[in-house]
This record gives C-alpha cells, sequence and structure tokens, in this order.
C-alpha cells in the first residue's frame, strides 16, 4: 500500500488513503482493503517480521488502513484505533499521565467519560476538575502545579455548548499542558481541533465515523512523535484494540462522512427552523441557528454545525414522555451519528447519572429532548413529528 501519493481533498483521502490498490508482484491489486483475519504473521528471517507484522494486537493491516485514513482526515501525523471512543480514552490518560496528575474537564461532557474519570481515574489517585469551557478564562484559573492536561468535547452534549479550542490551546501551550479534544460530534469533515492548536484529538467512531450505528469503535489522533511512541506501546500493552472486521465495517463508513454529514446538517437546520416556531416548544438549541450564543465562535472554528440537536418541551416530563413515545420514524434510543434519526430524553436515558442538581444547575431540564437527525427525507421527519406533537394535550 501507502504508494505516497497526496490526496487534497477531504472525499478523496476518505475514499483512498490507505486503501491503494497493491500492484507488487503477486498482489492482487484489491480497491478495497480486505479484512486480514490471520492473528499472527509468518517471517522468512528470524529477526525480521514481514513487512513489519507480528501479532494481530501489536498491528494489523486492516487497522492500518484506518489509522492511516482516519489521521488523514483529521490532518494529523498518526492516528490509532481502539475497541472503543472509552477505551481510546483511557488508552490516552494511561499513556500520557501518571498518578498525582491534575486533569482540568469540560463540565459538560459525555457521560462515559464523566464516569471514567469520576468512578475510575480518581480511585487510581488522578484529580479532576469540572470547568465551565465555554469560557476560557476559567480553564486557566483552574490550573495548580500538577496540572498535566486540559480535556474538553466542543460542541457538548447534550448542550451543545462551544468552547473556543484556539484560545484554550494558548493556554495549555503557555503552561507545558497538553490539550485533547473530543472531536466526535462535529467528526473531521466539519472540524480539526489539531489544526487549531488541540494536542490529541480523540473520537468516538460508533457515531458519525461508522455512521451506521453497526459497529463500536475508537480513535485517537495526535502529531508527536514523542506521543507516538507511548501510546503505540500503550495500545500493544493494554490491548483495548478494534478487531479486523470491525476496522474494515469502519473503513467502508467513513468513506461516505462527507455525504452524510452534508445531509445531517441540512436536515437538522430545517427541523430546528420548524421546532423554532412551534408554539409547544420553548426552546431549540442547535450551533446553526442564529440564536446560538457562541454563534460566531462556532463560524470561526468549525466548517459545520452537524446533526445533533437538543429542544425544551412546553409542559411536563410526561408530556416529554408522550411525544417521544408516539413518533414512528425516529427510533427511540441513546447514541447517534447514524443515517437513522434517533431521539431520547437526557435526564432519564444518557444523564440520568447525572445528579439531578447538577443536571439542572447546567441546564439538563426534564423536558430536554435531545435528536440525532439522520439522512432521511426531511419532510418525513417533519411529519412524524407533527403527529406526536397532536398527541400533546393543548397547554
Ligand atoms: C459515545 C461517545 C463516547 C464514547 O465512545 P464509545 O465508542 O461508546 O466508547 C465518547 N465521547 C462522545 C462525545 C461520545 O458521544
Amino acid at each position: 500500500m501507502s504508494l505516497n501519493i497526496q490526496y487534497e481533498g477531504f472525499q478523496t483521502k476518505a475514499v483512498h488513503v490507505g486503501e491503494e490498490p497493491d500492484f507488487r508482484e503477486g498482489a492482487t491489486g484489491d480497491v478495497v482493503v480486505p479484512i486480514h483475519l490471520s492473528t499472527t504473521f509468518a517471517r522468512q528471517k528470524v529477526a525480521i517480521p514481514t513487512a513489519g507484522y507480528e501479532y494481530v494486537r501489536t498491528q494489523n493491516p486492516t487497522r492500518k488502513a484506518l489509522e492511516v485514513k482516519l489521521a488523514s482526515l483529521e490532518n494529523a501525523k498518526y492516528g490509532l484505533a481502539f475497541s472503543c471512543g472509552l477505551a481510546a480514552e483511557t488508552t490516552v490518560l494511561l499513556s500520557l499521565l501518571n498518578p498525582g496528575n491534575h486533569i482540568i474537564a469540560f463540565d459538560d461532557l459525555y457521560g462515559g467519560t464523566k464516569r471514567l474519570f469520576d468512578k475510575i481515574f480518581i480511585k487510581l489517585g488522578f484529580e479532576v476538575s469540572y470547568v465551565d469551557a465555554t469560557d476560557s478564562s476559567r480553564v486557566a484559573e483552574a490550573i495548580k502545579p500538577a496540572t498535566k492536561l486540559v480535556w474538553i468535547e466542543t460542541p457538548s452534549n447534550p448542550l451543545l455548548k462551544v468552547s473556543d479550542i484556539k484560545a484554550i490551546a494558548n493556554i495549555t501551550r503557555q503552561h507545558g499542558l497538553i490539550l485533547a479534544v473530543d472531536n466526535t460530534f462535529l467528526s473531521p469533515y466539519f472540524q480539526k481541533p489539531l489544526d487549531l492548536g488541540a494536542d490529541i484529538v480523540v473520537h468516538s467512531s460508533t457515531k458519525y465515523i461508522g455512521g451506521h450505528s453497526d459497529v463500536l469503535g475508537g480513535v485517537v489522533m495526535f502529531n508527536d512523535d514523542n506521543f507516538h511512541e507511548r501510546l503505540q506501546y500503550h495500545q500493544n500493552a493494554i490491548g483495548a484494540v478494534i478487531s479486523p472486521f470491525d476496522s474494515y465495517l469502519t473503513l467502508r463508513g467513513v468513506k461516505t462522512l462527507a455525504l452524510r454529514m452534508e445531509q445531517h446538517q441540512k436536515n437538522a437546520l430545517d427541523i430546528a427552523h420548524y421546532l423554532e416556531q412551534h408554539p409547544k416548544v420553548s426552546k431549540v438549541i442547535y450551533p446553526g441557528l442564529k440564536s446560538h450564543p457562541q454563534y460566531n465562535l462556532l463560524r470561526l472554528q468549525t466548517t459545520g454545525y452537524g446533526g445533533v440537536l437538543s429542544f425544551e418541551i412546553k409542559g411536563t416530563i410526561a408530556d416529554a414522555e408522550r411525544f417521544l413515545e408516539s413518533l414512528k420514524i425516529f427510533a427511540l434510543a441513546e447514541s447517534l451519528g447514524g443515517v437513522e434519526s434517533l431521539i431520547e430524553l437526557p435526564s432519564v436515558m444518557t444523564h440520568a447519572s447525572v445528579d439531578k442538581e447538577v443536571r439542572e444547575k447546567i441546564g439538563i431540564t426534564d423536558t430536554l429532548i435531545r435528536m440525532s437527525v439522520g439522512v432521511e427525507d426531511v419532510k418525513d421527519l417533519i411529519s412524524d413529528m407533527k403527529q406526536a406533537f397532536e398527541q400533546i394535550k393543548i397547554l
């Protein structure tokens, strides 16, 4: 593979990088990288692994193709693929930090990341402070001598708060800290945190990168050679790697990332406008609306707004539940980023583990609904919502 072709465009890279046909003697010129299931690789000389491959946990050609492709999409020098987003996060933390180190994290993080910090890493002797990272000065104020890493997610989940990656990167650089950005919500198609000064990008490729709600995975991308040595060592030593088959499914999914993101966004914007004027809706949160508090910042640091939006129904939690249970096309389900539209009630589903007081304080009310808009025909999605709204009594 790796013929050293330099591709320019995002879609060209998404289709071709890592999967260039192999024309060497005996090779067959596949235009799709094969699923290499072999767990071990034979060699002819004791000290020379064939093409660098030894054992599947350490490296595998299908996973390698995925890592190379995803790194190119994120404008990164290196990419490493894991069994899921949380495995990727765990490996980053164990590779780069030591017990006693202090982490500054955004207070509106993916619930699983917060649980990883609070229930696992704090027990191991790490310290974590949560701040509202939409105000970069809060990040600077939280720095202590033991601080090593800042962890943000932008836009955040489910409130779609946006933090200023460049401004935070300036702070972390001045203090010699590592800035990690979870880029799951916008995907590299709309946002490239490394170009804005972040040191590490993490994704749950289970979401938009895979894109079809059928494969679990996680990726870490970065440019630093020293990080590469440490992360690759820990990836092999810890072993939470993505399988060859899941690498193939993710490769297959990511080829249409750009097409899907455009359609997710188009549909999401139409739905946001529909909801904004709806008498039974009190609030719509979507980064593509001018009413979003960080609309201008977002326009500077991204090329799009994504396909996730949240809104609040006027009424009680029972009204919200009736609305959700009446939908026919939207699947009432956790997760996001697939071709099918998903909808959920964070206070009862994804964010049930967050204390009610904390939830209310940051804005996750009982009737806040989060939607991952799929790529269906938007008029069908709006008709579905219309009939579900009719099930709620006039207030
Ligand atoms: C889903 C998700 C994760 C965790 O990824 P898994 O693949 O489920 O382990 C991390 N961050 C964000 C923003 C997510 O949406």
